[in-house]
């Protein structure tokens, strides 16, 4: 890792350059942050369960042919992924209100919407990724028609997806963020989702108590982020309790 050309870092991961010219390194942090940068703090062990929940997700979603840019993990911490042209957009969808949407129209918390909402943020910090509508995409050229019909799709076929996946896990998919980023081959591109899917982006809800499992936890002070995630990992199956204790000891 000492040698290799870190190309950005970013609240939660770094990017360094991959092997090859259309790859990249994605490397999680244990750095958690919300409103906007305002609220730090480090949540050890953080980084390692969203490199393994991550990975499981967008594999879940490669076998049901949804394309991502997720290529293989490298070790605790990395994952190889292909390298996008990231669409400055920042997809959500919602399945029950709360955030945001209940602050900005006064929606009762925890309704559950007659159907799922898509909705656009321009990925920008220094605006405070402010909601834009299909029209300002366009007309703005962050995507074209066409990418914007594709990321709509494949956001709501992902939310089907997710939600009955994690159902099956007695957890409630509340909401969750996607981007998109577009892949470069013989001069034509596709659309391809980029990032990763984990508790920093999902809102998750423990079916039974409405328990959060998810960064809610930090940003609101509930305590017990670590364990939270922890809990996801564990109903995923992608990390045992002892693996996880072995792989913390070894990596701070
Ligand atoms: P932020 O930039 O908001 O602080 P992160 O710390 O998660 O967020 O940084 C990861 C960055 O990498 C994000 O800006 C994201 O858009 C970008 N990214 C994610 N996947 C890819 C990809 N496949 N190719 C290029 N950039 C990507
Ligand atoms: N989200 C995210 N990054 C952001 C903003 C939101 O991952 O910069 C996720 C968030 O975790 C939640 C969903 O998107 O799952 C909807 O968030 P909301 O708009 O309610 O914003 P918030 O309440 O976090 O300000």
């Amino acid at each position: 890792m000492k040698n290799r050309k870190k190309l950005y870092e970013g609240k939660a991961k770094i990017l360094y350059k991959g092997p090859e010219a259309n790859t990249l390194i994605q490397y999680f942090k244990d750095d958690a942050t919300a409103f906007n940068n305002k609220k730090k703090a480090q949540i050890p062990g953080k980084g390692v369960l969203n490199n393994f929940i991550s990975e499981l997700i967008m594999t879940r979603l490669k076998d049901i042919n949804i394309p991502t840019h997720f290529i293989k993990r490298i070790n605790m911490r990395e994952q190889l992924i292909k390298k996008l042209e990231i669409i400055p957009i920042e997809v959500v969808v919602r399945n029950i209100a709360t955030g945001s949407l209940v602050k900005r129209l006064g929606i009762k918390d925890g309704k559950i919407l007659s159907r799922p909402i898509i909705e656009f943020y321009l990925k920008d910090d220094k605006l405070n990724d402010p909601l834009v509508s299909e029209e300002h995409i366009l007309v703005f050229d962050w995507a074209s028609h066409h990418e914007l019909e594709e990321i709509i799709s494949l956001s709501s076929r992902i939310n089907d997806f997710l939600t009955g996946y994690f159902f099956s896990l007695n957890i409630r998919l509340i909401d969750f963020k996607l981007e998109f980023g577009r892949f470069w081959k013989n001069d034509e591109t596709s659309v391809i989702l980029a990032d990763e899917i984990s508790p920093d982006n999902c809102r998750l809800w423990d079916l039974k108590t409405n328990k959060k499992l998810d960064k809610d936890r930090f940003r609101q002070d509930l305590g017990d982020v670590d364990k939270a995630y922890k809990e996801v990992a564990y109903r995923l199956g992608v990390l045992s309790e002892n693996e996880f204790k072995k792989v913390i000891k070894n990596d701070l």
